[in-house]
């Protein structure tokens, strides 16, 4: 696998054997189906408590059964499970990074009891709504809106493109408190078999195919008091979540961009054209050479980014940098492998055309590529110019 300066050799033992763990389940469980199911529109559901098993969602959080691994050890999983396709990785992401962080970070003791240890061992699923129809990357928006009730408060409104929410249990919903003053943000816990919530599954995908996607409707629906997140109020509640998230992203488009490029590689060293394998034309080559820099200069980001993470130095624009640099990476670069592939590279019996597919969905949420500009530009300049 394409590691050019040598950035594993310096991975602990509890890295490599998470490293290996993901990329074992992978090849075995996941990459022989992974085609059929990104053409049939479907998640391999099935996988979903074994790899709560092998530690798969949020095995960075501290206690309630995660092992607090390290930040490198949880992007290199990230980076594992996207190498297979992005619809593993955001089955990881959303219930690590969307749903077990906020109920960790934010949750009661009660909550946490509850919710953490079936979520991390993949018995229950969960789903984050922050988007809304009319509100994608401006989500501080939105109109979903909890007004207090006897022993607790009445939703109103409607999510859409949750990943997950026709198969969770449980939804973190962000919405506006009524009843407060200033109408603050807060997340609430809504069961999703709850009366007034609907989950209705949005198919006409043509990227994140092998992910289910879905709406996530309230209507008049009641949660008690104690499915409040007590501990955050205010958009920074969804919007630290989305730093988790990002996070692993960066490192998981990485993984998507190695896999084209060693299918690339390994086409153009086995296709025979005009007497001999196209890998011994410079333009091939050019194009290997280019996309092995380009995966590598993402890589040596990923890993600084794990390190300031670890120590507690990494701002959310630090990771705006890396999910913008390193999904735009991967978005052109499995064009380029797909390119290499030649007609084959249309199918689904190879990779890269899965992966570029992919890449629209990933470079378009989690924040999209032009929000994470905006956010680097303001950083840069102290200008906001969002609006
Ligand atoms: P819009 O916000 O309408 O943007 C349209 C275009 O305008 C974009 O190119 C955008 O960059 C650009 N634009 C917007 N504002 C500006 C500006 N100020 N300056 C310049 N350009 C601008 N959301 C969840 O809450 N939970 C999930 O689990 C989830 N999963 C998803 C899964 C899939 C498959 C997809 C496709 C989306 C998912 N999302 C999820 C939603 C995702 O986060 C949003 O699609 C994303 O935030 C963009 O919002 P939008 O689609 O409404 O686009």
């Amino acid at each position: 696998m394409l590691d050019y300066v040598s950035l594993e050799d310096d991975l602990t033992e509890e890295e490599q054997m998470i490293r290996d763990t993901a990329r074992q389940f992978v090849e075995e469980n996941v990459k022989p189906d992974i085609g059929d199911h990104f053409e049939e529109g479907t998640f391999p559901t099935e996988l979903i408590p074994e790899m709560g098993e092998l530690g798969f969602y949020a095995p960075n959080l501290e206690g309630y059964g995660s092992p607090n691994v390290s930040e490198t050890a949880y992007g290199l999983l990230m980076q594992e499970l996207e190498a297979c396709d992005s619809g593993l990785r955001s089955m990881a992401s959303v219930q690590g990074a969307l749903v077990m962080y906020p109920i960790h970070a934010f949750g009661s003791d009660e909550q946490k009891d509850e919710w953490l240890p079936d979520l991390g061992m993949g018995e229950a699923v969960g789903c984050f709504g922050l988007t809304e129809p009319q509100h994608g990357s401006n989500p501080s928006g939105m109109e979903t809106r909890a007004e207090a009730a006897d022993g607790g408060y009445v939703l109103n409104g409607s999510k859409t493109w949750i990943t997950n929410s026709p198969i969770a249990d449980v939804a973190v919903v962000w919405a506006r408190d009524k009843t407060s003053d200033g109408n603050p943000v807060r997340g609430f816990l809504v069961e999703t078999e709850r009366d007034g919530v609907t989950t209705n599954k949005i198919t006409e995908k043509l990227s994140l195919r092998a992910s289910i996607t879905g709406e996530i409707g309230l209507n008049d629906a009641f949660v008690p008091e104690e499915n409040v997140l007590p501990g955050v109020s205010g958009m920074k509640g969804p919007l630290s979540c989305l730093t988790q998230a990002r996070f692993g992203i960066a490192w998981g488009a990485v993984g998507a961009a190695r896999d084209c490029f060693e299918t690339a590689r390994d086409y153009a060293t086995e296709r025979d054209q005009f007497g001999g394998p196209i890998a011994r034309f410079q333009m091939q080559q050019q194009k290997l050479a280019e996309m092995a820099t380009q995966i590598t200069t993402s890589q040596l980001l990923a890993h600084r980014l794990a390190e300031l993470k670890e120590r507690g130095d990494l701002r959310p624009q630090h990771v705006s940098m890396a999910k913008r640099n390193n999904v735009r990476m991967a978005r052109d670069q499995s064009r380029v492998a797909r390119e290499i592939l030649g007609g084959n590279g249309i199918t689904t019996d190879y990779s890269p055309m899965r992966h570029m597919a992919n890449m629209e969905t990933v470079y378009t949420y989690e924040g999209t590529h032009d929000i994470h500009t905006l956010i680097l530009g303001e950083d840069l300049t102290g200008i906001a110019a969002y609006e």
